[in-house]
């Protein structure tokens, strides 16, 4: 069963709830979609969510399904709140709802995704399935100086596949949160997924990833089935 937890392994004392994520939230990314699957740029921040059982630990080996298609890699900043947000227009209480960073995998089923969005279908099959959201241990934000001047990258078997730092969001992480509110109220224990940089690509059996968000983080696992 997931539970939050901090680097030390300490069980974080939030419950356990939704994932609320963002899509097309870095420009090197919406190009890439744009030129190798014909996706379009969204207008308004495209938000989606994925249910509690879509959470699992970084720590473990990453399970993908192996009979739908391609399973992408998405590396993204993960932030785990401890506040309740209804509504948000308040930088300073959105950041004050934040309890810290770190990383998540966006696991997508692209073939999945590609034929339901030609459909005009939602997502959740390709996005929201079980173990679709591997996320590591979080650091507390005192730990960041800056939101808005953080590296992370996701190496697969050595080899760096996806390198981004938050300065190249299009919305940062603070009014990603406000936006999100006013549609979806936020609570406790809530994790945000604020976007991929380019460089998804498919995952298989073996792999081995590393992750870093800057300093903090150096997380390696593997792709099992
Ligand atoms: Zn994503």
């Amino acid at each position: 069963m997931y539970q939050h937890v901090d680097t030390t392994g300490r069980v974080i004392d939030l419950p356990v709830s939704k994932v609320v994520c963002v899509g097309k939230n870095y420009q090197d990314h919406i190009n890439e979609m744009e030129k190798h699957f014909k996706s379009a740029a969204a207008d308004d921040p495209l938000l989606f969510m994925k249910p509690l059982n879509s959470l699992c630990s970084l720590a473990l080996p990453v399970k993908i399904p192996t009979d739908k298609g391609e399973c992408h890699n998405e590396i993204e900043v993960a932030v785990l709140l401890q506040h309740r947000l209804c509504n948000c227009d308040d930088a300073k209480e959105a950041g004050q709802a934040i309890w810290g960073l770190g990383l998540a995998l966006d696991l997508t089923l692209r073939d999945v995704q590609l034929k339901l969005k030609q459909a005009g279908h939602p997502w959740e099959r390709a996005k929201a399935f079980d173990g679709s959201c591997p996320v590591s241990a979080f650091v507390p934000k005192s730990q960041f100086p800056y939101l808005d001047d953080i590296a992370f990258s996701l190496n697969v078997n050595q080899v760096i596949r996806q390198q981004g730092n938050t300065n190249s969001m299009l919305i940062g992480i603070v009014e990603l949160i406000m936006q999100m509110s006013q549609t979806f109220t936020l609570d406790a224990g809530d994790i945000i997924l604020t976007g991929t940089p380019s460089g998804v690509g498919a995952l298989n059996e073996g792999d081995v990833l590393q992750m870093k968000l800057a300093s903090h983080l150096d997380v390696q696992t593997k792709v099992i089935s």
